[in-house]
């Protein structure tokens, strides 16, 4: 029988008693390895009373003992990479370098979070009228919860608890039912660090357990990380519901090529950007802009992409691994099928594609399309496979213009020898991340980042350093210290501040 994932309830691992489970499976073989359960409303409820009761102790701990419970995570985390990776691998199907990379990315996090004593701080200021002091304070909100999607399983998830908790808060984990195991393997380091019991909680499930999260009262705080559709109505919701709801969504990121550009730069770039990780990036470059004769190094680029195979974690030299699903899958192929119907040139066609060993995976071939147009739906959607569309304009303006008439704005780059069109795009690109030179843009956590427009909705504190503004509260204080003879505020309700 294949194993059950376990939820992590009041400090233990638990076995579900749902009759609701979704299978688990190998995206390369079809293979189900686990049972998801989607918890029932009593474990919903259980769940969110133990992190209730456990923020009324854990906001007491002393923010240093916090901060080192981070350390002895992040300390911990290193030592299992390997081992979370290939949970990763066998439930994702990425590549073992990847994968790595995903829980490098959340490690970064959790040393960030690590230094919350400093990122705690209040403001002060001194006799803001006669032996009147001005001080505030930045306190936790309670138990906020945490959605996340299934193609980072390890770095989003840790953008989102350890600095909720590091600030003092308790928090509900609901990670994607696609790969709901890494999770699994986080939290049991997270009680190895010393976690106390209730502090975190990882509940399994889909679209139900979301909405109980969305309904329930004592959850404050809502960080989702998804695709648009769920995460405008995480956003709507969360928000009638009265809480703080921050939604990173989709993307359609866009590389603008200048003539003047590196080419050989530019053909590297694209390779990985667009293709890489089968395309199941929120930041994969997934339109590329060719700016007057830079045009020229379309086949170029389409011959390098070509050479990309993609292929199972245990080879070496795959590319990229397969699609999360057959449904993810079927929807790429039948979106490149779609491009050829409106007209654009499919110029590398991944549609057929074969790996060896492993017939029944998800697998899509780099694909390249040109003379593609803003009206196509492979322009207008989030295809989230390995495809690049290529179209062409003739200047950084007219390039510019196709960019911040995208509805979405998460990460975008320009290649270009010029300092004044990289500072032009720069200064004027209505998009969150954007890379000179470099193709994929990623903020380290010591900066905030977040998407613009349609690709995130919300409040706009982010992930990285403020996310600390948004899972706690300012409290100011005004505080007189002597009895003097002085006037405080008088009918007016001003400080006499002579
Ligand atoms: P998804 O929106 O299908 O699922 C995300 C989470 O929402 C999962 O936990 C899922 O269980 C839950 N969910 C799904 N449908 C729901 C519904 N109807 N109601 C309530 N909850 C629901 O996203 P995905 O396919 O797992 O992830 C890929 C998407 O995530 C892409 O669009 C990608 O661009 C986006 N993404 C964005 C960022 C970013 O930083 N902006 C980062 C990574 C991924």
């Amino acid at each position: 029988m294949t194993q059950q994932v376990q939820h992590f309830i009041d400090g233990e691992f638990v076995t579900s008693t749902s009759d609701k489970l979704i299978a688990v499976t190998n995206p390369a073989t079809q293979q189900v390895i686990a049972q998801v359960p989607c918890a029932t409303s009593e474990e919903m409820a259980r769940a969110i009373a133990s992190a209730k009761a456990a923020f009324q102790t854990w906001k007491e701990v002393p923010v240093s003992e916090r901060a080192r419970l981070m350390m002895r995570f992040a300390h911990l985390l290193k030592e299992h990479q390997g081992e979370i990776a290939e949970i990763i691998c066998e439930e994702l199907g990425k590549t073992v370098e990847d994968a790595k990379g995903d829980v490098w990315r959340g490690i970064e996090v959790v040393e960030q979070a690590a230094n919350i004593p400093s990122l705690m701080m209040g403001e002060t200021v001194e006799n803001v009228a006669r032996s009147i002091d001005t001080y505030s304070y930045i306190q936790p909100l309670g138990v906020c919860a945490g959605i996340t999607p299934f193609n980072f399983p390890a770095m989003i998830p840790l953008w989102m608890f350890p600095m909720a908790i590091a600030c003092g808060n308790t928090f509900i984990l609901k990670p994607s039912e696609q790969d709901p195991m890494t999770v699994n393997k986080i939290a049991e380091l997270f009680v190895k660090a010393g976690a106390p019991k209730g502090v975190l909680q990882v509940v399994h499930g889909a679209k139900e357990q979301v909405d109980a999260i969305l309904h329930h009262p004592d959850i404050k705080a809502i960080s989702f990380v998804g695709s648009v559709n769920v995460g405008q109505y995480i956003y709507k919701t969360g928000t009638d519901n009265l809480k703080r709801v921050q939604a990173f969504a989709g993307a359609k990121n866009h590389m603008v090529i200048m003539p003047d550009a590196n080419k050989q730069q530019v053909v590297n770039a694209l390779v990985g950007a667009s293709v890489g990780a089968a395309g199941q990036r929120c930041m994969a470059i997934s339109v590329a802009v060719f700016v007057g004769a830079a045009a020229e190094w379309i086949p170029e680029v389409a011959a390098a992409i070509g050479k990309v195979r993609p292929g199972h974690y245990s080879d070496a030299n795959a590319a990229y691994g397969p699609q999360i699903s057959p449904q993810a899958r079927a929807r790429v192929l039948s979106l490149i099928e779609q491009g050829k119907k409106e007209g654009a040139t499919c110029v590398l066609d991944g549609t057929d594609c074969v790996v060896d060993g492993y017939p029944n995976g998800n697998w899509v071939g780099p694909t390249v399309f040109s003379n593609v147009t803003t009206e196509m739906e492979i322009y207008k959607q989030e295809i989230f496979g390995p495809v690049l569309s290529t179209m062409t304009v003739d200047s950084l303006e007219e390039a510019l213009k196709v960019v911040n008439d995208s509805p979405f704005g998460n990460g975008t780059s320009i290649f270009t020898a010029s300092g004044a069109a990289a500072r032009k795009y720069q200064h004027n690109v209505e998009v969150g991340q954007v890379g000179i030179n470099i193709p994929i843009p990623v903020p380290l956590p010591f900066f905030s980042f977040t998407g613009w427009k349609g690709s995130f909705y919300g409040d706009q504190h982010a992930y990285g350093k403020q996310a600390v503004r948004f899972y706690t509260e300012t409290k100011t204080i005004t505080a007189r210290w002597f009895d003097d003879d002085i006037p405080v505020a008088g009918p007016n309700m001003s400080i006499n501040l002579r």
